[in-house]
């Protein structure tokens, strides 16, 4: 008999096999989901993403990590695991679809084989600020570069201002993905952001 989703952690798993359907975690969706995990998890079943709900917890130094899912199978592998709130992961699928694979298919003629991206959560201050960084809540993700089917790799810190398909691509990455994400830093914005995307689904509302 199946598990019926109203007590805590009976959101259905396994789930359905996956459809291509992310296109509905577009927008406006994305704009519902903060503070809503019910809601999240709703849309992300809906778009046959696989997760698993992970319990709110505090880290040793004392972050509150709250609405925490794994993303399981997706689009694209990762180079690490995808481990964040509902919100911010529902913005990568978004991501993936709206953004990477798009530009993908546009400047490189062929879709990517891989994410590299650097740990989710670390509970921290912004650099230089006394603001908790979105990556203390695990709202925030890094993504480091690309890896395409050939094997060649696409880094942010190697390739931003190549001329050729590998720097267009990723500049187009970064610009779409104002679109998605609330918060979007890249080498533009300071040294520290010269090798990888900062994204996160914060309140700041900024795109540099
Ligand atoms: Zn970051």
């Amino acid at each position: 008999m199946m598990v019926v989703a109203c007590a805590a952690k009976t959101v259905p798993y396994p789930l359905p096999p996956k459809k291509p359907v992310t296109q509905k975690l577009a927008g406006q969706d994305l704009q519902k989901f903060s503070g809503n995990y019910r809601a999240c998890m709703t849309a992300l079943n809906k778009a046959s993403i696989d997760f698993t709900p992970i319990p709110d917890r505090i880290s040793p130094k004392g972050c509150e990590l709250k609405d925490q899912i794994t993303l399981d199978r997706s689009r694209y592998p990762y180079s690490a695991p995808v481990i964040g709130t509902c919100e911010i992961i529902a913005a990568v699928a978004a991501w993936e679809e709206q953004v990477v694979r798009k530009n993908a298919l546009k400047f490189l003629g062929e879709d990517i084989k891989e994410i590299t991206h650097y740990a989710m959560f670390s509970c921290r201050n912004i650099a230089g600020t006394s603001k908790r960084s979105e990556h203390s809540k695990g709202n925030a993700i890094d993504i480091a570069g690309f890896t395409m089917k050939n094997g060649d790799k696409i880094m942010v810190l190697d390739h931003w201002k190549d001329r050729g398909k590998k720097g267009q691509f990723l500049r187009a990455v970064f610009k779409d993905s104002c679109k998605i994400f609330k918060g979007a830093m890249g080498p533009n914005s300071n040294a520290a952001h010269r090798d990888h995307f900062h994204f996160d689904m914060g309140s700041w509302g900024f795109c540099d």
